[in-house]
């Protein structure tokens, strides 16, 4: 899967993303991460990419100008690889906007885009950007809480790291992301390790026994326990 950030900070990004699981699948080749510098799209030769924002108010706001050059160099790019591998063309390319108005990131969504091949991530700063562009090229406006950051760029690293481990082979135990917080709307269970005993608490005895359809029915009990205690929510 090939990922496409658009940013004022690309080394904030690479810097997050070329390191652990997600620097290992880089570096393997199953992914590809990208970042792109808005800032080289900007047409002034004080390579200026904000400017106030019409009728008043506090702060700055990213031009259009810059954030569609940087757009359209990468669906092109994109388009070309395409049509050179045979794809359909007119298959849209999904460009998310990081923004606290969005609609909030969840797993669900996080599988949807794990199926794309492709996917530009545009990173807001200062107080946002010019609405023209974004209507002209944003497909998904979606955001990872209610509270506001200083920019897209931690969402950005957050929601391409939720996305990788749902890549094939991103993670080396396929398994370790079977059951997980989330799926069928229930949280995982509890999980313990060695020592069998650590300050006074036992391992639950049905973990020890070996007797796979009682570990099963525990951990079912204990996921629908622990979302019933704190995420009522999801069993809605
Ligand atoms: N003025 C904007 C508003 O009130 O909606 C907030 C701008 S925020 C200071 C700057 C940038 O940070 C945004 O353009 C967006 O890319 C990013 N951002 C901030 N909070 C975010 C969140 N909760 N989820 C996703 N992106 C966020």
């Amino acid at each position: 899967m090939n990922f496409h950030i658009l940013t004022l900070f690309p080394d904030m990004v690479m810097n997050g993303l070329n390191t652990s699981i997600t620097g290992r699948a880089i570096e393997a080749g199953i992914l590809s991460v990208e970042a792109v510098n808005i800032r080289d799209y900007a047409n002034n030769k004080h390579l200026k990419v904000d400017d106030y924002p019409y009728g008043g108010g506090a702060g700055m706001l990213m031009q259009a100008e810059p954030v569609y050059g940087a757009y359209e160099a990468v669906a092109k790019h994109i388009q070309k690889k395409r049509e050179t591998e045979g794809q359909v063309q007119s298959q849209k390319i999904r460009v998310v906007y990081l923004t606290p108005q969005g609609a909030t990131f969840t797993q669900r969504m996080a599988e949807e885009y794990a199926q794309e091949e492709d996917l530009i991530l545009l990173c807001g700063h200062y107080e946002g950007i010019d609405e023209r562009v974004l209507e002209e090229i944003v497909t998904d406006y979606v955001s990872i809480g209610d509270y506001v950051l200083t920019g897209g760029e931690l969402p950005a690293m957050v929601m391409i790291d939720a996305i990788s481990r749902l890549v094939p082979g991103v993670l080396s135990n396929e398994v370790s992301a079977e059951f997980e917080s989330f799926q069928d709307d229930l949280l995982e269970y509890p999980q313990y390790s060695r020592p069998e005993e650590w300050h006074g608490k036992k391992v639950p005895e049905v973990l020890l026994s070996g007797h796979h359809a009682n570990i099963d029915r525990w951990r079912r009990e204990q996921s629908l326990i622990r979302t019933r205690e704190r995420r009522p929510d999801l069993l809605k």
